[in-house]
Order: structure tokens, then sequence, then C-alpha cells
């Protein structure tokens, strides 16, 4: 008997969506590595989209790095490295994103010891205000990371779209590209990976705009949700369901819209507003906000209206659904990123990867 709350994963469809982006960044002369932290690196999954052509595989989790292992692609550790695990990345990640020289120069001695290259992605800040040398810094910082033994600097990267909401554009990474462009001539060095960003950098693959020195991008959403992230448009002829909620009924009963007795607050501490629709069917999931925040749930049944969660319960009004719905019947949901990666996250959610 199946397991409920679950996750539905289909590897097929997720095959489909790694086969089509790696086509559409190969036309444009871009390798991409497919990142896994948004199903906490589950190798099953990531497997999928290698036997889908891509080529290389990227996490921000040590942790899951490690669950990868196996799979003979190079990896990518994407979060700058804390200090503290700097052991770890040499040992799991063929490569790493970096902005810090104090860190470089540990990972360079840990590499030396162990007796292995580490190959450093310089990241440049572009406005986004996350990660990343600031541009007219970048020239020093290479300098200084040239210098050190046990580390290869492979390229130039950037992150946009995700403190600031800066939309990757021409002009923002033209400037990477004129920085490497700079780094490669005043050091006499070619610089192997310009990576331009996530899947909010797709908008300018399929317009045609993307700077052509950029050969790589770090793709989640792009793979997993078929979208990219500056627009949420979806990609042309890819699934946007590779991932699916299903929880099961445990009540269904018709009951008034609006509570009775003195409102006070909710089990979160804050004043719940009802609007008055009369007697309604009401069900309740047996899924709550320890799996999920409801409002990032989207019934598959659009008839279909979510009223609230507590921890451990979803209640949903089905009064207008077509489907005569019974207790233990399963319902759906479609799912955007935030909520695959809280549910990937959750142990009490079951993960049936098909
Ligand atoms: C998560 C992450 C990505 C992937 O982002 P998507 O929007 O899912 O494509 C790329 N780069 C870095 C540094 C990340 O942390």
């Amino acid at each position: 008997m199946s397991k409920y709350p679950k996750i539905i994963v289909d590897l097929k469809k997720l095959e489909h969506n790694a086969k089509i982006v790696t086509k559409l960044c190969g036309n444009h002369n871009i390798d991409l590595a497919a990142v896994t932290k948004v199903y906490c690196g589950n190798p099953e999954i990531a497997k999928t989209t290698v036997a889908g052509g891509v080529k290389m595989l990227a996490d921000s989790r040590v942790e899951n790095l490690i669950r990868l292992k196996d799979i003979d692609v190079p990896k990518l550790y994407l979060r700058v490295p804390m200090m503290s695990e700097v052991e770890e990345v040499v040992k799991y990640a063929d490569i790493s994103l970096n902005s810090e020289i104090k860190t470089i120069e540990k990972l360079s001695e840990v590499a030396v010891k162990e007796n292995k290259v580490h190959n450093i992605i310089l990241m440049v800040d572009l406005g986004d205000l996350r990660e990343g040398v600031w541009p007219k810094d970048v020239i020093d910082t290479v300098e200084k990371v040239l210098k050190y033994k046990g580390v290869h600097l492979i390229g130039l990267g950037t992150n946009l779209t995700c403190y600031g909401g800066v939309i990757p554009k021409e002009d923002n990474l033209g400037k990477l590209v004129e920085i490497a462009k700079d780094i490669e001539e005043k050091f006499n060095i070619e610089l192997e990976i310009i990576s331009g960003g996530n899947s909010s950098s797709i908008h300018l693959v399929t317009s045609d705009k993307i700077p052509c020195k950029i050969n790589n991008l770090r793709l989640g959403e792009a793979i997993v949700l078929g979208t990219e992230s500056s627009y949420g448009q979806n990609i042309e002829d890819t699934y946007q369901d590779v991932f699916m909620l299903a929880a099961q009924i445990v009540e269904l009963k018709e009951k008034p819209s609006i509570p009775i007795g003195e409102i006070g607050v909710d089990a979160f501490g804050n004043k719940p507003t009802f609007t008055d629709r009369g007697i309604r069917k009401r069900a309740i999931l047996a899924v709550g906000r320890q799996d999920i925040y409801p409002e990032k749930l989207m019934p598959i049944d659009g008839e279909m209206i979510i009223l609230g969660a507590s921890s451990d319960h979803l209640i949903v009004d089905v009064t207008d659904c077509d489907q005569e719905y019974k207790v233990g019947d399963e319902i759906r949901f479609n799912l955007k990123y935030p909520a695959i990666l809280q549910l990937f996250t959750s142990e009490y959610v079951f993960k049936e990867i098909k």
C-alpha cells in the first residue's frame, strides 16, 4: 500500500526535460551543470539528468555531493565553502565557486596535502549583491589566486536573480565576459569556464542574446520544472509536472465557512479571516505546514480551494469539484521550486521515484 503524503517524481519526464535543456544550451555552445539541491542530491534522480545528456552535477550542500559521489561526472560545489568544510569540499567536489581569498588559501593547503588540484570558479558580483568579488577587485584577487599551488583557476562565474532579483541581460553578463577577456590577456591564461548564472539566464539563450563567451550555466529549475526564472515562462517542449505532491483525505464533511465562537488566533498565532460562502463541503488532507507551506500548493483539480493549514492538516473546499471525493482518496498538487525543496527536505514526506 502506498504511503502518504508523498512527492512523486516522474523520471521519464525529467530525462526529457534534461535532454531538451541540454540541447537548447548546446546549440549555443553552453554546457550545463544540473543542480541537484532541490531534490537533496538524490542519486537516482541525478543519474536521470546524466542519462539526459548532462555532463556535470552541482549542489550547494556537501552532504548532497556525498550522495552523488558514485556518479561518474565532475561535481561542482555551489555554495561559497565554509572554512570548516574545506577538507570535504576538496574531497567531494572537483570545482567550487569562491569569493574569499582566505578560503581559497585553505582550499589550496588541503589540496596540496591531498596531492590534488582543486578547481576554482571565481564569482563576480554583477549587482545582485549575493556572492562574488566586486568587479574592480577581480584582477587583484586573480593575481593572488594564481600564486596558490593546489588550486587551478578554471573560470569566472556569476549569480543573479537570487538576492537582488537582478535579471541577467546582455550588459551585465557582457561585463563578466569583458572581465574574463581582461584576465586572459593580462595573465596570459585561458579561462575554461565562464558560468553565466542559473535558470534566470535561459531567456537570453532562447532569445539568442547570451554573450558568446558564456559557456556554462548552472541549472536547477530549468530542468526540474521546465521554466526559466527571470519571467516565469515555460521552456518549449518541457514538462512542468515532473514533481507532484499527493496527500490523502482523512475527513470529508459539510461545515459552515465561518468558525463558531469568539475568534482569537490560529495555531500559528495569526488572526484568521474568513469569507462566508455558506455551508461548504470541506476535505481535510493529512499534510501540513511541517511538510509544506499551503501557499505553495496548486491543486490539479482547478475547482478546489485551499482554505488553510495547521502543522499536520490541510483544509480544502471541494464543493465546486466535479469529482465525488471520498475519505481515503488521493489529492494531487502541482509544485513550484520552493515547494519541491521543502517537501524533499521533510523526512515525513515519502518519495516515490518512478
Ligand atoms: C541553486 C543555485 C543555482 C541553480 O538555480 P536555479 O534557479 O534552480 O537554476 C545556480 N547557482 C547557484 C550558485 C545556486 O546556488
